[in-house]
């Protein structure tokens, strides 16, 4: 029979091996702390360069759904193009412009609300149930983010760089906003858009597979 510090033992060995046996990469991120967060949050495994620091997220409830775009634009745009929203950010455009190599520039404040979409006029239930979204996945309660580099080949896909950033920063943006995974969009699934290519439809398709869902206090 244990006596009662023989089983302490026990016990604080095994924690001790499921800390040191932790695989490899996995870390604990507490995001809902890390979303309530204003100026400029550090996200983990993220280079994020912030043009304008976040506020209060509790002014920015606005936000339901996440759009991803993709500018048919050359690689290296990321960063003047998120300064010109930030000049003018009701301009046609979005929040956050993503570099090919990764980098991350959030372009105005978060209340501010960009011109991006075509009013959600898909309603051919192609790629979802467009029931949900037509007319109603608007530029006034989505999130856009744009990933540049599509030129000259619209159909070049996103860099694996552009691809683990989106999953960096999809965690920080649905806590933040209480968006769930079914509330991320690529714009091809609510806009009729150019059909040489599916624009956004892998980075939802991933984003919708990452799964993430807010709320949960849970830590990944
Ligand atoms: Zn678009």
């Amino acid at each position: 029979m244990h006596s009662r510090n023989s089983v302490a033992r026990i016990i604080i060995a095994l924690c001790v091996a499921a800390a040191v046996f932790r695989p490899a990469g996995a870390q604990q991120i507490d995001y809902a702390e890390l979303a309530r967060q204003s100026g400029e949050p550090r996200i983990p495994n993220l280079t994020i360069e912030y043009l304008h620091p976040l506020g209060n997220p509790a002014d920015a409830r606005h936000w339901k759904h996440i759009i991803a775009h993709q500018t048919e634009g050359p690689p290296g745009s990321a960063r003047s193009l998120a300064l010109q929203q930030l000049m003018d950010p009701t301009k046609r455009g979005v929040t956050i412009w993503v570099e090919t190599d990764g980098t991350v520039f959030w372009s105005t404040a978060e209340t501010a609300i960009p011109t991006h979409g075509d009013g959600a006029n898909r309603n051919d239930n192609t790629y979802v149930d467009n029931s949900k979204t037509y007319h109603v996945v608007v530029r006034t309660n989505s999130l856009g983010v744009e990933f540049v580099g599509n030129f000259p080949d619209v159909r070049a896909p996103v860099t694996p760089a552009q691809m683990s950033a989106w999953l960096a920063l999809l965690p920080f943006l649905q806590e933040r906003y209480g968006i769930a995974a079914e509330h991320i969009y690529a714009h091809n699934w609510i806009d009729f858009k150019d059909p040489r290519y599916c624009e956004g439809c892998e980075l939802a398709i991933a984003a919708r597979k990452l799964g993430y869902v807010p709320g949960r206090g849970n830590t990944r």
